[in-house]
């Protein structure tokens, strides 16, 4: 066999200095079937360098799926847009291609009562975007706030929103939950004008605009964060009843069915 005429010791050990993975666990079965099958030497060159890229593609996007936090199993594929007829799947999906948008500033405004699927949208789009290459980081809108106030008594509030400029998507999960210490900062606003036509973001709330005014210290500033989000945005209205009481309302009705036939099933006997 020609692969015995070398060190394979010390290729492996040349592959693991060049970090190549896949080619080194791989070169022995395929160098094995390209002597047995003939192979050209360029088309195992070849198939032993695909490898190693689609192999290192993969290992990419598992990294930024850890830095996403997203949602556990809250997908597009387990979103049921039966319950919210007024989204269309296919402009979702449309958007999770991210291309026409992303990473240019545009925005996704989601709003709706508590219950109706923001946030398992808002994830299930961050989970696509990031499948499709793209790097997002989702948070609760609070919790951010939090870091970006810490920041900002450490005098390093700059640098922590340019930090943020790596990741295409900020989904920012139920921002009127933002208390009134922490409109008064206003580092959500600063946020919001750094990441202005340049990075994307997308929001969650529960209350429309006109109810902004207790994320922001004053009315003007309300203003001009909600202009700069509208500037390049997509809105969506998800004014439907809660899936989370649906839901349960139906648990409890088909408890209720079992309960009724029980004695009926009783009186048969
Ligand atoms: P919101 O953020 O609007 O308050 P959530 O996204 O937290 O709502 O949804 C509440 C629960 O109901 C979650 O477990 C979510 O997965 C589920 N849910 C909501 N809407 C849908 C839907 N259309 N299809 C499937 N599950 C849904
Ligand atoms: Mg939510």
């Amino acid at each position: 066999m020609n692969s015995s005429n070398i060190d394979a010791a010390r290729l492996t050990l040349a592959l693991n200095e060049l970090r190549l993975p896949a080619i080194k666990a791989l070169w022995p079965r395929f160098a094995e079937q390209a002597d047995k099958e003939g192979w050209p030497a360029a088309r195992l060159l070849n198939a032993l360098v695909e490898h190693e890229l689609a192999e290192r593609d993969r290992r990419r996007i598992e990294r930024h799926l850890t830095q996403a936090r997203l949602l556990h199993g809250k997908t597009l594929e387990t979103f049921d847009f039966t319950a919210v007829p007024m989204l269309s799947k296919a402009h979702i999906k449309a958007i999770t291609a991210g291309d026409s948008w992303i990473g240019k500033g545009g925005n996704i405004l989601l709003f709706g009562p508590p219950g109706v699927g923001k946030s398992h949208l808002s994830s299930a789009i961050g989970l696509a975007l990031v499948e499709n290459g793209y790097r997002v980081l989702y948070t609760r809108t609070t919790d951010l706030v939090q870091k970006l106030q810490q920041a900002r008594r450490d005098l390093v509030l700059e640098s922590a929103i340019a930090k943020l400029d790596k990741f295409h998507l900020l989904i920012l999960d139920d921002i009127a939950y933002v208390t009134k210490d922490q409109a008064e900062t206003s580092v959500l606003f600063e946020l919001i004008s750094a990441r202005y036509e340049r990075r994307s973001m997308l929001i969650t709330a529960n209350q429309p605009f006109g109810a902004w005014n207790t994320i922001f210290p004053d009315p003007a500033m309300t203003l001009a964060a909600v202009d700069r989000l509208v500037h390049h945005a997509t809105i969506f209205e998800m004014n439907v009843e809660s899936y989370r009481r649906k839901a349960a309302e139906m648990a409890k009705g088909s408890g209720l069915r079992q309960q009724k036939t029980s004695p009926a099933e009783i009186t048969t006997d």
